[in-house]
């Protein structure tokens, strides 16, 4: 299978009114992403954030459970956030990736709980993880989802998960969408 390492964008994410913003720091999707990104193999949790104090505070977190008392306390809770890196921008996310080449390096494939131009369903996703090819950097969104230029520079973008029954409502949080998503990818 291709390496695959996950993102977790804070910007450009859209707000309720669809303007691009920045988005805070949660404490909780480290913990939840990094324990999926762990047990499913992803070779890093890309936490990308563009403001410097929110980034000491990822930073903070991930010492804390790799190193400090929270170590000794819960050592597989290090195991996970060993998988966290902290980078100002998607841009910094592929050349830790891919060097060099950057961009051009990886594919980039993005999920959206509404499809936003052409999706690629979970079995054919399944079909191109087991092709060889460049590394993978699956983002996922805060906020209220990643901003459409992201979207449209996608390589691949995953269909929606939706529920069979039609619950009209569909109103994942990230962790969850993300467990899901490694799940039908790697399950
Ligand atoms: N309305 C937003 C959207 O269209 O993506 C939902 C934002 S949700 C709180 C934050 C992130 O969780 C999304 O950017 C996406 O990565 C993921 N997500 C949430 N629901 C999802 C779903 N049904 N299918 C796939 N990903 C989902």
């Amino acid at each position: 299978l291709r390496r695959i390492a996950l993102a977790l964008v804070h910007y450009p994410v859209l707000d309720r009114a669809r303007a691009t913003v920045t988005t805070a720091i949660t404490n909780l999707d480290l913990h939840d992403m990094s324990r999926s990104a762990r047990t499913y193999g992803a070779s890093e949790l890309f936490v990308v954030h563009p403001v410097a104090a929110q980034r000491m505070l990822a930073e903070r977190i991930r010492e804390h459970w790799v190193m400090g008392s929270g170590r000794r306390r819960i050592p597989d809770r290090g195991d996970a956030m060993e998988l966290v890196r902290v980078v100002p921008s998607l841009e910094d996310a592929y050349t830790c990736v891919a060097g060099d080449l950057a961009r051009a390096g990886v594919e980039l494939w993005t999920t959206a709980a509404s499809a936003r131009g052409e999706v690629t369903p979970f079995p054919i996703a399944r079909e191109r993880l087991a092709t060889a090819g460049r590394p993978i950097v699956l983002v996922f969104g805060t906020g209220w989802g990643l901003a459409d230029e992201l979207v449209a520079n996608a390589d691949v973008r995953l269909e929606p998960i939706r529920a069979r029954l039609d619950t009209r409502y569909n109103h994942l949080s990230v962790r969850a969408a993300c467990a899901i998503t490694l799940d039908r990818l790697f399950g």
